[in-house]
């Protein structure tokens, strides 16, 4: 008699949680999302993706991530996978709501993840050491017997297995440990022999190793896309559709593109002779400007000047992709900070950047004490790669036993905040280092030459590049 009661309360319950079930259907991935009001999203750290900049968090996929949980009203928590498997597998496994990490779709992945309309191409490139090899390899075949060195899990392991078939003697190894960006720079440093790489990331990291020459395109265009997991519910993966359509309808994709690759146009090369020409023709127009305005912060009127010829080559209507502007290339962001209305107006940039300066200066000297000269190279470093990386920099420079109050020193580390290896132990994480150091460099240059040319009067023109940076390459 008990047992049939209790077989008839399990049965109405059986029936009450069917009938509830039945009316109030489970909610769907983007229902979950909006009404958690978090986007819960796994990328990579690389220059092409995701790394902390001058003025915070940055990258492509950062960037499209901020934009697509605008368009859904909602906030973001990013997690960063060092490995392309554990990126996948997250997705896989649901514990996140997509990827954005620079993936490219290949027909492998497919079979586990499900992916978003393309958002930008590339091609697969081999790149090699221009002092390795005595002839330029034009084959694929021209690589076997070379050491060649991919990442693991890639695309472009994928790539090498289908080049394979038709040159099976092809041999390489897989890293796990690293990403293309730090292959890239052994390739440079003659560490290995040959890599595969993405054009964009080769586009972004030839700037800084002329000696580094793509072979060829190893594969043909290939898409790079979200990544979504594969099960019934396409409700997230359907809206993230629609936001990628809106985004190209409007242009903005385009834009967000440009301004990601074209930032190399921040840094010119230039050699003595172009910039004495500018000493003579154009600083006239704003040696006034320049002084009053170091006056006003207590600064050198040369080094302020210095520091504008490598931002705009005194160009007052110099813009770049980046979305800097002006005699000082200030970003919108920190105008605003210093309460400049217009930055392209001559005056109130060259204000603003002296201002700017001062206050990095004061930083510097406050955080780190340090005194002059140190003070000006480590706070025109921080102006250019921002107070945290170059904090990073300064505490790596006293894990290798260096000086952190020696600009000499840090400036040998700050470029090892491109390797796994070192941006690893940081606060802050990637950051192209090598960029403040040229950039520093760079303006000590022109500053001396201004000194020079103030003292002489008449330089004497030789036809040589001023530049510590030796190449073209910027
Ligand atoms: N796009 C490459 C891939 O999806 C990744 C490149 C990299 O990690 O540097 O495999």
């Amino acid at each position: 008699m008990q047992k049939s009661a209790f077989s008839a309360t399990l049965s109405v319950l059986v029936l009450v949680a069917f009938v509830v079930n039945a009316s109030t259907p489970p909610k769907t991935l983007l229902e979950r999302v909006k009404e958690s009001g978090e986007l819960h999203v796994v990328t990579r750290n690389a220059p092409t993706t995701y790394y902390e900049g001058a003025q915070g968090p940055a990258g492509l996929e950062y960037d499209l991530i901020q934009k697509f949980a605008e368009y859904l009203g909602v906030r973001v928590d990013i997690t960063v996978r060092d490995n392309l498997n554990d990126i996948l597998t997250q997705v896989e496994k649901g514990s996140m709501d997509f990827a954005a990490a620079g993936l490219t779709v290949t027909d492998e992945r497919k079979n586990r993840i499900r992916f978003s309309t393309p958002y930008q191409y590339i091609t697969q490139q081999a790149v090699y050491n221009r002092d390795s090899f005595e002839k330029r390899p034009r084959e694929i075949s021209d690589f076997i017997g070379h050491d060649i060195q991919v990442l693991a899990n890639s695309s472009h392991v994928e790539q090498l297995k289908q080049l394979k078939v038709k040159h099976p003697e092809l041999s390489w190894s897989e890293t796990y440990n690293s990403d293309s960006s730090e292959l890239l720079d052994m390739v440079a440093r003659k560490l290995t022999n040959v890599t595969i790489a993405d054009s964009n990331e080769v586009t972004l990291y030839r700037r800084y190793h002329p000696e580094l020459r793509v072979a060829m395109n190893i594969s043909k265009k290939q898409a790079l896309a979200w990544a979504f997991n594969k099960g019934a519910d396409d409700s997230l993966y359907k809206e993230a559709q629609n936001f990628f359509k809106h985004l190209k309808k409007t242009g903005e994709l385009t834009h967000l593109i440009k301004r990601h690759y074209h930032h190399a146009s921040k840094f010119r090369y230039t050699s003595t002779n172009t910039y004495l020409k500018n000493v003579r023709k154009r600083l006239p127009r704003y040696q006034s400007l320049f002084e009053k305005a170091a006056m006003a912060n207590k600064l050198d009127w040369r080094l302020v000047a210095a520091v504008s010829y490598q931002e705009s080559l005194w160009n007052p209507h110099a813009v770049s992709f980046t979305g800097v502007r002006g005699m000082m290339m200030l970003t919108t962001r920190t105008a605003r900070q210093l309460g400049i209305k217009d930055r392209t107006d001559t005056k109130q940039s060259i204000d603003g950047g002296a201002r700017y300066l001062r206050k990095m200066i004061d930083k510097v000297e406050a955080e780190y004490g340090l005194k002059e000269p140190e003070r000006t190279w480590f706070a025109l470093a921080s102006y250019n790669v921002g107070f945290g990386h170059l904090t990073d920099a300064r505490m790596l420079t006293r894990l290798k036993g260096k000086n952190p109050d020696k600009w000499t020193d840090v400036k040998e580390v700050l470029p090892l905040l491109r390797q796994r290896k070192w941006y690893r132990k940081t606060r802050f994480g990637f950051a192209r280092g090598e960029e403040p150091v040229k950039y520093v460099e760079a303006i000590r240059s022109y500053y001396d030459i201004l000194n020079w040319y103030l003292d002489n009067g008449k330089p004497k023109i030789a036809e040589r590049s001023i530049l510590a940076f030796k190449s073209s390459a910027l």
